[in-house]
């Protein structure tokens, strides 16, 4: 199947539970833990094989090399287009379909006042992420788009912001 729209702030795979919702009469929903997600999404540069495990420090995959504590994951295809294309490291951008494999929490980067709630769907967590398959048909940002987000991560960087993990 085709991926579902890749605009921002649309869940790709929705909890069948809830719809998409998060919650059920105004309850978390048990099955997705109130994240309205059904599929999880990683983008990165690595090439990765079912089964195997995306550990947290395994990369970072914005900003300095430093060791990441966290391993990101989102419900969103946009979002995780953007983990794919800005990924550090050679070669090509990869999105896979991960699992994670403990607790997930609101990535604090994403869930500021820019983007009240967490539309963009985006979890972190400290326990690795199951790798269940990649996404093969999935389009990138346009040069132009990605040139922007590029320019205006350099220019957050120049100001001493480490935008994103
Ligand atoms: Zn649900």
């Amino acid at each position: 199947m085709a991926p579902a729209d890749p605009s921002p702030f649309v869940v790709t795979d929705p909890c069948p539970v809830c719809h998409g919702r998060g919650a059920i009469d105004e309850q978390p929903c048990a099955t997705c833990h109130g994240t309205g997600v059904h599929r999880f999404y990683h983008g990165t540069k690595a090439e990765l094989k079912p089964g195997d495990l995306i550990e947290p420090g395994f990369s970072s995959n914005f900003g300095k090399r430093k060791q990441a504590t966290y391993v990101y994951v989102t419900g969103t295809l946009d979002a995780a287009t953007w983990g794919a294309e800005l990924a550090l490291g050679e070669g090509r951008g990869r999105i896979y379909r991960v699992e994670p494999t403990g607790p997930i929490e609101d990535d604090p980067n994403l869930t500021d006042k820019k983007f009240p709630g967490n539309p963009t769907k985006s979890y972190r967590s400290r326990e690795p992420l199951r790798v269940s398959g990649e996404l093969t048909d999935w389009q990138g940002h346009s040069p132009e788009t990605l040139k922007a987000m590029k320019d205006n991560l350099e220019r957050l960087k120049r100001l001493g912001v480490e935008a994103i993990d």
